[in-house]
């Protein structure tokens, strides 16, 4: 007896995340040299031409591919360090990694230091308020790591230039606190020649020369994936690599030098022949000019497959491309299959909706949207499988 289950499969290939991975520690063990220059010319580095430690960021379930299994496989990669948004996924990636270095993106909200504590997360220090607290919470627990985010143009989170001035000018707070790691965020390092890197990374460098003797030795770090390819003034003592693990492109003007991490597929569920003239799907905005042969397949937009991602899509029915026909609907959409007759398509034969002949990127173009987006609304109605790691 076949259990009912999806008939739509997303593998996720983990050799192909730690593959990616490698190729940012190559990255900056390659660079390692010049950033030594640099930092001997004078600029804010603490340790002097370390490669950056490479960092991997599991928020969002792992951008939708499942942070304990890519985590896992990571760390037996070498990668020690991670990060997450909430502090709630902090608690389920600790019982896969009781060793790793996890910090929290967003910090410990009021009444969550205790579990920080319980779990060993380390949070992500915003805002004057929220280093108000934490400083009272560890004079009182006896737990008192954290990480300080300065702001340096993304008015997003971090201490703001003045707040962090303040803070250099008046250090005593930080003084029963165990700063484990600086950090900012980059705006724009998805567009390499945006003069803003280069404001960015002036203002983290002037900011970090200027700060107090207690946080002198702490380790920077300022690259995402898009940033630590922008070079190695970049990468400072670590960086915080996302989509590029995830085979996404970080750059939106260049080619993507990361390998496809997930296929989708899924099986035709049933052929339908239409004579010149009919049409398919809701508001018959797409009409045969011809005799057509046409297969629907059970994905839709509640599976994360954004609607807006029918416009001039395409799928792979046995190697080919075959155009996705018609308006996605919520479970189904439709495929013009006519060219690859008379071959044979059947009901049964599997179609790949994403892989490494339509990429992430690729579906993200036609759905005017980013890698990231799609990624993360990857859906829950599919088997999930892992392989390799
Ligand atoms: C999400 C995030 C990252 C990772 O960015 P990618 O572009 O996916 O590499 C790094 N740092 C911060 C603060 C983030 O929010």
């Amino acid at each position: 007896m076949r259990e009912t289950m999806s008939a739509t499969i997303l593998t996720i290939d983990l050799d192909r995340v730690v593959q990616n991975y490698n190729y940012f520690k190559t990255e900056v063990q390659r660079e390692a040299t010049k950033k030594a220059e640099r930092s001997a010319a004078g600029h804010a580095w603490y340790s002097s031409g370390e490669p950056a430690e490479v960092a991997a960021v599991l928020k969002a379930d792992g951008y939708g591919l499942g942070a304990e299994q890519i985590g896992k496989a990571l760390a037996n990669a070498g990668c020690g360090t991670f990060f997450v948004a909430h502090g709630f996924e902090g608690v389920a990636l600790r019982s896969a990694l009781p060793d790793a270095v996890i910090y929290v993106f967003h910090g410990a909200m009021a009444g969550e230091e205790a579990l920080f504590k319980e779990h060993g997360l380390i949070p992500v220090v915003n805002s004057e308020a929220q280093l108000k607290h934490y400083a009272e919470f560890a004079a009182q627990q006896d737990y008192n790591v954290l990480a300080l985010h300065v702001d340096t143009g993304m008015n997003r989170l971090g201490l703001k230039r003045d707040e962090f001035q303040k803070l250099c000018a008046a250090p005593e707070i930080l003084e029963g606190l165990d700063v484990r790691l600086i950090l900012s965020h980059l705006a724009c390092a998805d567009v390499e020649n945006d003069p803003k890197n280069q404001l960015q990374l002036a203002e983290f460098d002037e900011l970090m020369q200027a700060r107090p003797s207690q946080l002198k030795s702490v380790p920077l770090s300022l690259a995402n994936s898009a940033g630590v390819l922008l070079g190695p003034s970049y990468h400072y003592d670590l960086s915080r690599v996302g989509i590029g693990l995830y085979g996404g492109n970080p750059f939106s003007d260049r080619g993507n030098p990361f390998s496809p991490v997930v296929k989708l597929e899924t099986e035709i569920l049933k052929i339908t022949r239409l004579e010149a003239g009919e049409t398919v799907s809701y508001g018959s905005t797409w009409q045969a000019e011809r005799p057509s042969v046409i297969a629907t397949i059970g994905v839709g937009y509640a599976d994360g497959f954004i609607r807006a991602g029918g416009l001039n899509g395409v799928v792979v029915v046995g190697g080919k491309k075959a155009p996705i026909v018609g308006r996605v609907t919520m479970d189904l959409m439709m495929v013009d299959v006519t060219d690859l007759v008379p071959d044979g398509v059947s009901e049964g034969d599997m179609v790949e909706l994403l892989g490494d002949k339509v990429t992430v990127e690729h579906l993200a173009d036609r759905a005017g949207t980013i890698g990231y987006e799609i990624l993360t609304a990857l859906g829950s109605r599919y088997q999930r499988r892992y392989i390799g790691g």
